[in-house]
């Protein structure tokens, strides 16, 4: 099994894949198997339309929202302050643990395993990666099916530039996982589940007017 950093509270009950990584909230699951390496765009959606965090799936609260940057997307971002992302924002700490375990992020030499977003198999991390941290995230939703979401993030918090995963490791820590109502987690295992909750969130940004935008 994988060696994994301190695992924070919020993430302890998560699923794990075959080799032991916690799957996040945001990722695809195909015929009851997880896909760490494929994130979905309707969970994305849902979680962030509900105040919830990409990787664990709870409440975000006052931690967040950040989102892991590979080294080439960092300048741009830092330059405008602003940037539009296919992938939704998550708490600080889980966004920690994911720089400090994720294949990808853990080592400059890192390259995609599969396509991600825009982003094509094979692209580097890079030599620094960052942790952003953000005032603000804006969901948009595309008016036409099948309504694929992106991210407007805006006003840079926090840049914690790193070149190791474990570089992270330190500022970890393993803690209870959350009692309560702070422990309602919002996660999809089963394609009629993530469907319901999808159409859900279809519904509520047009009643609420989460923002849309006309397809791309
Ligand atoms: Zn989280």
């Amino acid at each position: 099994m994988v060696d994994l950093p301190p695992v924070p509270g919020r993430i302890v009950g998560l699923p794990r894949d075959e080799r032991g990584y916690p799957v996040p909230a945001e990722n695809a699951w195909v015929r009851g198997k997880p896909q760490l390496a494929l994130q979905d765009f309707r969970r994305s959606g849902a979680l962030w339309a509900a105040a919830r965090c990409a990787i664990c799936g709870l409440a975000l609260g006052n931690d967040g929202p950040y989102r892991l940057f590979s080294d080439d997307e960092v300048a741009p971002t830092l330059k405008v302050g602003a940037c539009t992302r296919l992938d939704g924002p998550g708490h600080r700490e889980c966004m920690l643990f994911s720089g400090a375990a994720c294949p990808f992020f853990v080592s400059p030499a890192s390259r995609r395993s599969q396509d991600h977003y825009e982003v094509s198999k094979g692209t580097k991390r890079g030599t620094r990666a960052s942790l952003i941290g953000f005032e603000r995230v804006l969901l948009a939703v595309e008016q036409e099916p099948p309504h694929r979401v992106s991210f407007n993030y805006q006003g840079v918090v926090e840049n914690l530039s790193f070149e190791l995963g474990k570089d992270l490791t330190p500022q970890l820590s393993t803690g209870e996982p959350p009692t309560g109502v702070a422990s309602i987690r919002m996660y999809w295992k089963t394609e009629p589940e993530i469907k319901r909750a999808w159409n859900r969130t279809l519904e509520q940004a047009r009643r609420q007017g989460i923002a849309t935008h006309p397809g791309r």
